[in-house]
């Protein structure tokens, strides 16, 4: 493969191959907990993934079906295409209301639209304390309710969040559940899988009031590439993820090399499958490649979600589409002919190395040479003493 992106990826895995790791994963400990609380664990997960896979179905329909409700319940919805036009949009917002300090709940997608940048880098400061301004991340939407689930680490952030004068949410385009009911299901599974306990997390359903005139509620609903994912129907079950990070947990790639060599906020398998198609195929195509298909995390997903499949989907995408270098492709052609013909494996040394060399890939030449003897060589001298 080409790219600058490629190689940093290969040094910052192999910088980070250099650690102790551990093998061991809780993946057995949260399905031994999932059985202990659901009579059918099995049957849940099910449950759960036929929620979000019919969300995700008629995604068009659903959205507007929350906007409507949520904006007679009182809030007022912005939509944004991508993190810049969040970003504009988040500015006016706090010029307009005059905010200069912002309380900010970190979570994985205010990482992801660079929230925490663009507060250092303009005249806003961060108040831990303050509720005059908040921005928080729901954990999902209530379509048929046009209310915003909300999770906390403890009772002060929901006092903060709940009390704040101005309340702006940011959430996904995907992150939605129908009906208050399916809560349930969803915040034991987040528990269990997210962080192997038995009891849903400090939660909360927040449904704006139009009666309220202390406090105002914006949502930012947020695109930023999930389209270009949702237009892909054999990989587009991945946005019915809730962030887990179950999968993180059992992946032996993953446990090797950590979140760095990514370089981007999506990591871990989900990162594997999203990111050619979120950001773009060229610099991120490598990573249908950092896998070994073992299938753990398609094991293990509480939704249910076939992601080792959907890697080996997004290969074949990659390759039907012509989105492989062509280059790359031929090298993997002439060096399988070269290494499956017992003949050629079987000439000397020198003569290997020099055929390896003619192959047009000079990187393939300078890090590989072979032995004095093939394998197959050894063992028959070996057995036979020839
Ligand atoms: S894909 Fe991974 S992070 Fe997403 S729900 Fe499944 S296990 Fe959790």
């Amino acid at each position: 493969m080409n790219g600058s992106d490629y190689k940093n990826f290969l040094s910052a895995c192999k910088k980070a191959i250099g650690g102790e790791v551990n093998l061991q994963s809780h993946q057995d400990d949260s399905d031994v907990i999932a059985s202990e609380v659901f009579r059918n664990k099995e049957y849940v997960k099910k449950v759960a993934a036929d929620i979000r896979n019919k969300f995700l179905n008629s995604i068009d329909y659903n959205l507007i079906t929350f906007d409507k409700n949520f904006a007679s319940n009182g809030g007022v919805i912005n939509w944004c295409i991508d993190y810049n036009d969040f970003l504009v949009k988040l500015d006016k917002v706090l010029q307009y209301k005059k905010i200069k300090k912002v309380n900010l709940f970190s979570s994985y997608l205010s990482k992801e639209l660079g929230i925490e940048r663009f507060i250092d880098k303009n005249e806003y400061s961060y108040d831990s304390e303050s509720n005059d301004c908040v921005i928080f991340t729901p954990q999902f939407g209530i379509v048929s309710t046009g209310s915003l689930f909300l999770n906390f680490n403890s009772a002060y952030d929901m006092q903060l969040v709940l009390g704040s004068k101005l309340k702006i949410f940011v959430l996904s385009i995907c992150d939605f559940l129908f009906k208050p009911e399916e809560i349930e299901i969803f915040s034991h599974l987040y528990s269990i899988y997210s962080s192997g306990i038995n009891f849903p997390y400090l939660t909360s359903l927040y449904t704006p009031s139009p009666a309220d005139q202390s406090t105002d509620a914006l949502l930012f609903l947020i695109d930023n590439g999930r389209s270009n994912v949702i237009e892909n129907s054999d990989i587009r079950k991945i946005l019915t993820c809730i962030s887990c990070d179950a999968c993180k947990d059992v992946c032996p790639i993953y446990k090797v090399i950590g979140d760095e060599p990514y370089n981007n906020v999506f990591t871990g398998p989900v990162a594997n499958v999203i990111l050619p198609f979120m950001e773009n195929a060229e610099n991120y195509k490598h990573l249908c490649f950092s896998c070994s298909s073992c299938g753990n995390c398609s094991a293990v997903c509480p939704v249910k979600i076939p992601v080792s499949e959907l890697i080996i989907a997004n290969r074949k995408y990659l390759f039907d589409n012509k989105l492989m270098d062509i280059k790359d492709e031929r090298t993997v052609n002439s060096v399988s002919k070269f290494v499956n013909s017992r003949k050629k494996m079987s000439a000397k040394r020198w003569a290997k190395n020099l055929r390896l060399k003619s192959i047009n890939n000079s990187r393939i030449a300078e890090e590989y040479k072979f032995e004095k003897s093939s394998f197959n060589q050894q063992y028959i001298q070996m057995k036979y003493g020839k």
